[in-house]
């Protein structure tokens, strides 16, 4: 089979990377010819774990191949994936669907034969109907049967969720596009991935309910998190005690900073909108994105009053900032709200982060990056820790405590051993815990 996947962005390149891997051809087109350019040279340009062999492996074996040519990357393909971008739309928060719109559009103008038009891309529900209407209007001469599959991969775990999913979400209206899809996923098969074949507004659903219950579950853990710390409750060991229960589930029990990235926080705003404009208000949604969006600010107030309310001229080591660890990815990382409030509020502030590509052009300029996470915390009166990476949580509490000129010390992801930490000295203080 042969296939093409207009983005070659996170979604795009790890799901076209993994298609090629399945012994399918594919050909990954982009509008911005550096990517394209970058990665014909093998040269992948985001950091996820894995992508970068996968991706020159099979460029090598001529499976996998990109382009700026949207007819060139259809030439023959059976089925074409829409992988692009749907940002927030400025001003109200509704999914911005210009570039899905203008990729189906291209992809029905290029069309040579009939095909299975396919959006990998979160879309809101009712898009795929709109995607239909405007390949039909365009090219009446051909059938383009439009069917949806929502993305579940994680960045940081991308390929292995691409690989072994919890399951392949597929809606469409016709037999022949559920045949291709299925064909597509066959190796899946072999480990007996669930398969939901459904209608297109289910699928399209089906991602946003997913996003923004995982949001809600965060959000709710974050909650009881600030109320252990008017107890004297651990959080740590309430979301254990919980999560053990088989109905509840640990995972997504984190306290921390509040939800980012790439999704969640445009998801949500998006499943609220189109619940408000359906007349069926989703009110614990919209509670969740206001109480996620209220704790990323107080989280700079609880580093300024770490440090006696007062950090004009203070120097703050900052370990992490992208969104989550094994990403480069900035996308409404809690960072970008701290960061600038502590450096209006006047502090020095020093970050680290072992992949800082993208937050060098997100985070304030006055935010000095360096190199190493000793140079982060050397001479600093604080130390928070925003995102757990790998190298961040073996860090010895006595180095710390001797390369720092204070002892305050903010722990935003439970990381370190609390005791482990006042042992040597240091004001440790994490989230939800005594
Ligand atoms: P991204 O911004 O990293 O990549 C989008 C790419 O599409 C860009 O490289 C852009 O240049 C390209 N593009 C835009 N218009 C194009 C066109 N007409 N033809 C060809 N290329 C075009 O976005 P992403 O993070 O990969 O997300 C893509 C979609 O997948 C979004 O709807 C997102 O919500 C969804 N999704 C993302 C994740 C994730 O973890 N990032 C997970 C699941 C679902």
């Amino acid at each position: 089979m042969r296939i093409a996947v207009l983005g070659a962005g996170y979604v795009g390149l790890v799901s076209g990377a993994c298609f090629a891997e399945f012994g399918i051809q594919v050909c990954i087109v982009d509008t911005d010819p550096a990517k394209v350019e970058a990665l014909q040279r093998g040269v992948i340009p985001i950091y996820e774990p894995g992508l970068d062999k996968l991706v020159v492996e099979n460029q090598a074996d001529g499976r996998l191949s990109f382009t700026t040519r949207l007819e060139e990357a259809m030439e023959g393909a059976d089925c074409v994936f829409l992988a692009v971008g749907t940002p927030s739309r400025r001003g109200d928060g509704h999914a911005d669907l210009q570039y899905v719109f203008a990729a189906a559009e291209g992809v029905a103008r290029a069309a040579k034969k009939d095909l299975v038009l396919v959006t990998k891309s979160t879309v809101p529900v009712g898009t795929g109907k709109k995607i239909k209407e405007i390949v039909q209007r365009v090219r009446p001469d051909l059938t383009i049967h439009v069917a949806s599959n929502p993305e579940f991969l994680r960045e940081g775990n991308a390929i292995g969720d691409f690989m072994r999913p919890d399951r392949v979400v597929l809606g469409a209206e016709s037999e022949a596009a559920f045949a291709t899809l299925r064909r597509l996923y066959r190796p899946l098969y072999l480990i007996e991935t669930p398969i939901v074949a459904t209608s297109l507004e289910t699928a399209e659903l089906i991602k946003y309910a997913a996003n923004a219950f995982l949001a809600t579950k965060i959000t709710f853990i974050n909650e009881m998190a600030d109320l252990c710390e008017k107890v004297g409750a651990d959080v740590h060991d309430v979301a254990r005690g919980m999560g053990l229960d088989g109905r509840i589930g640990r995972k997504f029990l984190h306290a921390g900073p509040g939800y980012g990235g790439s999704c969640f926080p445009k998801d949500t705003l998006a499943l609220a909108m189109t619940a408000r404009d359906a007349g069926s208000p989703v009110r614990l949604v919209e509670t969740t994105i206001a109480v996620n969006d209220a704790r990323k600010e107080a989280m700079a107030d609880r580093i300024i009053a770490a440090l006696g309310g007062e950090v004009a001229g203070k120097s703050i080591g900052i370990l992490g900032v992208t969104f989550k660890p094994e990403t480069d990815d900035m996308r409404d990382a809690p960072s970008l709200v701290i960061l600038p409030k502590l450096v209006a509020a006047g502090a020095k502030v020093v970050v680290h982060d072992p992949q800082p590509h993208q937050a060098r052009q997100s985070l304030p300029g006055a935010v000095t990056f360096v190199a190493t996470p000793l140079e982060a915390v050397t001479g600093a009166d604080a130390v928070a820790l925003l995102t757990e990476w790998n190298e961040y949580r073996s860090m010895a509490p006595e180095r710390l405590r001797g390369a720092m000129r204070g002892k305050v010390v903010l722990d935003l992801r439970n990381a370190w051993d609390p005791e482990a930490m006042r042992e040597a000295g240091l004001d440790y203080s994490g989230i939800g815990r005594p």
